[in-house]
């Protein structure tokens, strides 16, 4: 059998939305597992709403996710171009026009937006299935020149067939059955001559050698259509499979009442893309195994649309954060550094680059990476590396006289220290704590003391991170910083 080839269609008139990147990775992650062709075809037929821009940033969202394509509007292939508004200049979509001319497929329409919006309100009116009525498909020959005469110009609508079924076998949700009674003959180009979406996608899927159409279950009628179209071309249907549309926790259709947001919107919120695709990949598919987190790799290995579930899936801002601190924990600790550094505020990234640069700021990491969730969790768990500030409960408890003896006495522990190692600082806190409890003091005043006075909180990472990150000459700083009051 000839390798899959899948595609990622999409329309250049907004950013990647979560709904869409998972069609996008769902394609991926077929063709990478059977070792197919995954092609990006840009679907800008909507000349109004399409823009560059838009496809820029759709085309730097996939990337960042780490979809790559092996054919595209960005590097070519055999099959291009890639854009439609290309494919319509090169007459691509001419002779599938002609075509359907030939077999007596299409018809002219000359009915007016007015005229169709009055016989869609008649339906609504009549609680009817709004269809179109099917009434230029009659016109003489004369009847169409004055409207032409009239200036009106004629769209093209596909003549569907009455009292046929529509079947075919979708991977994910079984047999398919369309009655064509339901179907209106639908515009396949418009007036100014623009290819609509189901006939440009025909041709292209065709015309690109596409094998399997993976998309969502909103398309599910425009398939019916399509695959009337194939036929009436006379080319064979590629394979076919709709995945379920997203839900919000509240089971609603997902949107952004949720805060579901653009896939670009996640990456500015410190989300890893590991993360953010590992939840959408469980987004109605789940390994054989039922493991929950994985990275790319083991989810391209262990894919298969038969593991997809016709049943909507969930999409929880809350799961995703959970996906995301698993992730951050398999990171190694200089890319979790060098990822979470991009996210300081100014001022803590300049302290960074002007004492200790990345050794001082892997530390700091080291100390919280446990806390983190997301990639901007630093802003809120760093703060006290870089800023003391102690409430007046604080200064009253660190001037007693047993805080001060046991601020003194870390203080000169740490005297001629420069850094410290991990297990040296794990040392001098074993070692502060030695001598105090000699002197009388409980552990717990002990150590609360040395949080309190080298953060200012009552909690935070294991002590021994403190001096760790902090370092030593910092430290002397902090413990004695409330003497001078
Ligand atoms: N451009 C269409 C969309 O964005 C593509 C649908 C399809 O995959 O055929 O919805």
């Amino acid at each position: 059998m000839a390798p899959a080839r899948v595609r990622f269609a999409p329309s250049p008139t907004g950013r990647l939305h979560i709904g869409t990147a998972r069609t996008a990775l769902f394609n991926w992650l077929y063709a990478r597992h059977q070792g197919g062709a995954f092609i990006l075809r840009v679907e800008d037929t909507d000349r109004e709403r399409s823009t560059n821009e838009h496809e820029l940033d759709i085309l730097a969202d996939l990337q960042w996710l780490g979809l790559d394509w092996d054919e595209g509007p960005d590097i070519g292939g055999p099959y291009g171009p890639y854009r439609q508004s290309e494919r319509l200049e090169a007459g691509s979509y001419s002779q599938a026009f002609e075509r359907l001319g030939q077999v007596g497929a299409l018809y002219e329409c000359y009915c007016s937006p007015e005229e169709l919006e009055a016989e869609r309100q008649a339906a609504r009116d009549s609680k009817q299935m709004p269809k179109y009525s099917g009434r230029c498909r009659q016109l003489t020959t004369e009847e169409r020149q004055v409207f032409r005469d009239a200036g009106r110009r004629p769209s093209l609508r596909f003549a569907v067939p009455a009292a046929r079924v529509i079947r075919f076998d979708d991977l994910i949700r079984g047999k398919m059955e369309f009655g064509t009674d339901v179907i209106g003959d639908f515009i396949v180009a418009r007036a100014d001559g623009m290819p609509t979406y189901n006939l440009a996608a025909v041709v292209d899927d065709a015309g690109m050698a596409i094998t399997h159409v993976i998309r969502g279950e909103d398309h599910l009628t425009n398939t019916a259509r399509q695959a009337l179209i194939f036929e009436a071309l006379g080319l064979e249907l590629p394979a076919f499979a709709h995945l379920s549309m997203i839900l919000g926790p509240d089971k609603t259709k997902l949107s952004k009442r949720h805060g579901a947001a653009a896939v670009s919107d996640y990456c500015r919120q410190g989300y890893l893309s590991q993360a953010l695709l590992n939840n959408l990949a469980l987004l109605s598919w789940s390994a054989p195994d039922a493991t929950e987190v994985m990275d790319a790799d083991e989810i391209v290995r262990a894919f298969s649309l038969a593991r997809v579930s016709k049943s909507p899936p969930i999409f929880d801002g809350e799961k995703l954060r959970w996906f995301n601190a698993q992730h951050l924990r398999r990171l190694d600790l200089a890319d979790l550094a060098n990822l979470t550094f991009l996210q300081l505020p100014p001022e803590w990234s300049q302290a960074i680059s002007q004492v200790g640069g990345m050794e001082r700021w892997q530390r700091i990491v080291a100390a919280i990476r446990t806390n983190l969730e997301q990639l901007t969790d630093v802003r809120t768990y760093a703060k006290i590396f870089f800023e003391l500030d102690y409430d007046m409960a604080t200064r009253e408890r660190l001037a007693t006289s047993v805080s001060t003896e046991i601020r003194h006495a870390a203080a000169a522990a740490l005297a001629d220290r420069d850094v410290l190692t991990l297990d040296q600082a794990k040392a001098f806190v074993a070692q502060v704590k030695d001598e105090m409890s000699a002197a009388g003091h409980r552990p717990k005043e002990i150590f609360q003391t040395l949080r309190l006075a080298l953060t200012g909180q009552l909690s935070g990472p294991e002590v021994y991170f403190l001096p760790y990150a902090l370092g030593p000459a910092e430290c002397r700083v902090r413990l004695s910083s409330i003497d001078g009051d």
